[in-house]
């Protein structure tokens, strides 16, 4: 028999990640799908929600508790699946938060805090389970059109956009997160051409770590790409967003588990390769 594959969807127990689990659990067969949540009691709260619609797929869905803000939990998170798997197909980067509002300039404790979750924590996930990636895999960052730094909702100057869309290796990336904390830090991330909100920070970020990392990837024939959701009504929006949690999830679904997906290296939104 073939050799199951393995999914793991980050931050699950609620919103856009329960409807990705949803979706794969439609989508894929044969699959072990990793429900993972920082919550254990949350976690399994939604794993026994959809226990019954797994079952009536091929697919096993199981809990891991994982935060991404923390090494131990990401770090035996990635041991009991180097234990239980030889690889890694899926892992969809979804966990993340937001603070205040987009119109209020953030706090060094709300900066700290939106970019310890929405960058570091997708790079601490994605380098601690590397290791079990291989050729065919598909790794889906969860970011958003608040982080595409021209002609969005929020512009960068020049400079920054260059900075961020020139940038190399993650080192380049962590540079220009290093350089927004300090600045908000010293309160002058605006006037230095940062948005007001971490949270489009993180975003960008997010989508230029996308990108150099499937071009580091690309060797081992895994695939990397950002996408967003669109304007969903989660707890996030206070549910104001006008699409369901199932509509957020379709394209980072689609970026994992289609097989015609020639897309690497690039922010999607519905289906399609966008300008960041
Ligand atoms: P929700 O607030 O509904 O869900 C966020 C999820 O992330 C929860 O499961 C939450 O867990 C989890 N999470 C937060 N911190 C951590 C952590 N440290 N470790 C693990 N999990 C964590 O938000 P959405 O479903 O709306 O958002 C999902 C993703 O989509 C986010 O990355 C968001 O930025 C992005 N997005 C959302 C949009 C929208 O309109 N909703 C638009 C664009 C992008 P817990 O329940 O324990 O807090």
């Amino acid at each position: 028999s073939a050799v199951r594959k393995v999914a793991v969807v980050t931050g699950a127990n609620k919103g856009i990640g329960k409807a990705v689990i949803e979706g794969l659990l439609e989508k894929t067969s044969n699959t072990i799908i990793y429900l993972t949540a920082r919550d254990t009691t949350r976690g399994n709260a939604t794993l026994h929600e959809l226990l019954p619609v797994a079952e009536l797929t091929s697919n096993t869905l199981k809990f891991a508790q994982l935060d991404v803000t923390c090494d131990a939990s990401t770090k035996a998170f990635y041991e009991s699946l180097k234990s239980d798997h030889a690889n890694v197909d899926i892992i969809i980067n979804n966990a993340g938060v937001f603070e205040g509002e987009l119109e209020q300039v953030s706090n060094l404790d709300e900066a700290k805090f939106t970019l310890g979750v929405n960058y570091y924590g997708v790079k601490r996930v994605l380098e601690t389970l590397k290791p079990l990636l291989h050729s065919g895999s598909r790794v889906v960052n969860v970011a958003s059109t608040l982080g595409v730094m021209k002609g969005g909702y929020v512009t960068y100057p020049e400079d920054r956009i260059k900075q961020l869309s020139t940038a190399q290796n993650v080192s380049d990336v962590d540079r220009f997160v290093e350089e927004y904390l300090e600045l908000v830090a010293a309160g002058k991330a605006v006037e230095e051409g940062f948005p007001k909100n971490a949270y489009s920070v993180s975003k960008s970020a997010v989508i230029a770590y996308s990108v150099v990392q499937a071009r580091e990837l690309e060797v081992k024939g895994v695939y990397v790409n950002a996408m967003c959701p669109g304007y969903v009504a989660t707890d996030m929006t206070k549910h104001a967003g006008h699409r369901t949690p199932a509509q957020g999830a379709d394209t980072a679904v689609f970026l994992a588990t289609d097989p015609d997906v020639q897309f690497n290296g690039v922010f999607v939104f519905d289906r399609e390769q966008k300008a960041w």
